[in-house]
């Protein structure tokens, strides 16, 4: 039976267009089969902040920020913490893509006219000691444009490369078998779903129309990660995080949905380290959902006050921004699966963020003047103001007893008590006054403080909670969000899949959140952020090249 093209990648999500473009570039055939329609092209990088890891990236120069590869490694592998046998290809991948982090990245991506925001974020800040978790310096390059900036470039080779006839997308068909002849891979079927014309990252319609076969030399898994399906991710839980929460949120669309995963794994390929996870403790229902359950997650500042739910403070350095599989793992030991910023007008103003494309109209329709209000304006920015108005989760009082009040009645189970909170926030407020301090959060701020890209956007001036000039006082309730899955498919550096018995699987290759970013999982336990898109774009790029050379 003849071909229907040399490769075929299954998602249309950054990873699979990645790999799509650069077969296509090479002069192959490829075919880019993805379940959703046409509108949704990119999956969840168009929803994503677009932000980036980076190494001695001009941007840090320019700020004054001291980074280099060896530092970015330290806190790559300390943060990753391999510890297993099946360490040995993430461990691979992790060394080669810090190196190019800190090497092409950036100018391989910017050839493409892809353009960075110039202050650099300062994500996952640790505050354990030099060999434990977390980013030394400001890492997080986001994108300007957010996700569909960094989408943008890759759509645009692959509607090229359509018109020239070496891509061909097929949407709405749905993968749900890989054909194996003679120990090779070489085929998709599956079904085809009922057009849609659901809005863009809206769950569509699974009614089946017609089924389908694709025969090719080579197949790439592009598939996602599990975040939509909650079911699959209490299943994988670990153990290590506490129970699974009860009550979830979701960071993803629906289409997240890990069944190709299964898919893939029935065929013999070996998925590791699926108990290996990233999901946020900061997140907030979204008052007007795009998805199910649709969650958006707060990228905080270092000032709010962080309380556990029967109010006391979470211990140091669990501080906003510092550990997220910390904080995760201590809210879960609690007993109960939500916590509490409180904070004042000021400290939202500066430095809340929301994580996603939609919730940054400045950065993503790429305008100076609403970009810099970030710095200037008395508000927060328009997307944060409407959430502390019709947010489920936010509260806004003036004082202290009003919002203890209404902190219990939203949770429904009057655990907080109000001169147990007045004693822990007074307490550190009586900490403000000086520069040098005990209270190691105040530490932090000021510390943050020192840091010129935090000044101007991240960090507000140091103040009392309590000071009324600086209020109304706004507590948000915090919600267990879903997001990445850290483990995948076990791959070499050519993201060729090894099968369960530690062979190379003829014609099967996996990247982007389906082989754990690369390897079955390159970051290990944790995340310095800015490393989920990174991951797709280098396994995307090391697949496409490889399968491109591969095919005859
Ligand atoms: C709101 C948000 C903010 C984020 N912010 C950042 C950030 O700032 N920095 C960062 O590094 N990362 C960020 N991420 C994470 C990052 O966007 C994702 O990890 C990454 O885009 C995953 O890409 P992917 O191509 O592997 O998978 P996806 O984008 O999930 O694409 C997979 C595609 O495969 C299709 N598919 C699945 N199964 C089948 C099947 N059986 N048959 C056919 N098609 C199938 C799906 O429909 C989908 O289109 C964010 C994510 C979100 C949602």
């Amino acid at each position: 039976m003849a071909d229907d093209a040399d490769v075929i990648v299954v998602g249309g999500g950054l990873a699979g267009l990645v790999a799509a473009t650069e077969i296509a570039d090479a002069g192959k055939h490829v075919i880019v089969v993805d379940q959703e329609g046409e509108q949704s092209l990119g999956g969840q990088a168009f929803w994503s902040f677009g932000g980036l890891f980076l190494v001695d990236s001009p941007e840090q120069r320019r700020l004054g920020i001291k980074d280099s590869h060896d530092l970015a490694l330290q806190d790559w592998m300390a943060s990753a913490g391999f510890d297993r046998d099946e360490d040995l290809w993430p461990k691979r991948w992790a060394e080669a893509y810090v190196a190019f982090a800190a090497t092409e990245k950036r100018n391989w991506l910017r050839a493409m006219g892809h353009r960075i925001f110039p202050i650099v974020g300062w994500a996952e800040r640790g505050g354990y000691d030099a060999m434990s978790h977390g980013n030394s310096v400001p890492r997080f390059h986001v994108t300007w444009g957010t996700g569909p900036g960094i989408v943008e470039p890759f759509e645009r080779r692959a509607r090229e490369a359509e018109a020239n006839g070496n891509l061909t997308f097929r949407f709405r068909h749905r993968v749900d078998a890989l054909s194996i002849t003679n120990g090779a891979v070489d085929g998709v079927s599956g079904v085809i779903l009922e057009p849609s014309n659901v809005e863009r990252g809206k769950s569509s319609s699974r009614h089946v129309i017609g089924e389908f076969t694709l025969r090719a030399q080579a197949v790439i898994v592009a598939s996602g990660g599990i975040g939509g399906n909650h079911d699959v991710v209490r299943k994988n839980w670990p153990r290590r995080l506490g129970e699974p929460p009860g009550h979830l949120i979701s960071g993803v669309p629906e289409h997240v949905d890990g069944r190709m995963i299964g898919i893939t794994e029935a065929a013999g390929a070996r998925l590791i380290n699926r108990d290996r996870m990233w999901h946020y403790v900061e997140g907030i229902r979204n008052w007007s959902p795009i998805w199910p359950r649709h969650g958006i997650r707060i990228l905080p500042g270092p000032s709010p006050m962080w309380f556990d739910a029967k109010g006391k403070r979470l211990p140091s350095p669990l501080f906003p921004g510092s550990d997220t599989l910390g904080q995760l793992q201590y809210i879960m030991g609690t007993g109960y699966d939500y916590s509490w910023f409180v904070l004042t007008q000021s400290i939202i103003k500066k430095e809340f963020a929301l994580s996603g494309s939609e919730q940054n109209p400045d950065l993503t329709g790429k305008s100076w003047r609403m970009t810099a209000k970030r710095a200037t304006s008395k508000a927060a920015p328009a997307p944060v103001e409407t959430f502390k108005t019709h947010g489920a989760d936010f509260i806004v009082r003036d004082n202290l007893e009003a919002l203890v009040s209404a902190m219990n009645a939203l949770a429904g189970d009057n655990l907080l008590q109000v001169e147990h909170l007045k004693a822990q926030i007074e307490a550190r407020d009586r900490e403000i006054t000086n520069p040098y301090v005990k209270d190691t959060q105040v530490m932090n701020i000021h510390n943050a403080r020192r840091y010129i890209g935090d000044r101007l956007i991240r960090t507000a001036k140091p103040h009392r909670i309590l000071d009324p000039a600086h209020g109304p006082l706004i507590a948000v309730k915090l919600n267990i969000l879903t997001r990445k899955t850290l483990g995948g498919f076990e791959t070499d550096l050519n993201s060729r899949v090894f099968g369960q018995h530690g062979q190379i699987m003829p014609g099967l290759y996996a990247v982007g959140e389906a082989a754990g970013f690369g390897g079955g999982g390159m970051h290990g336990y944790r995340s310095l952020e800015g490393t989920f898109l990174g991951g797709c774009l280098f396994s995307g790029r090391n697949a496409g090249r490889a399968a491109a050379k591969a095919v005859a």
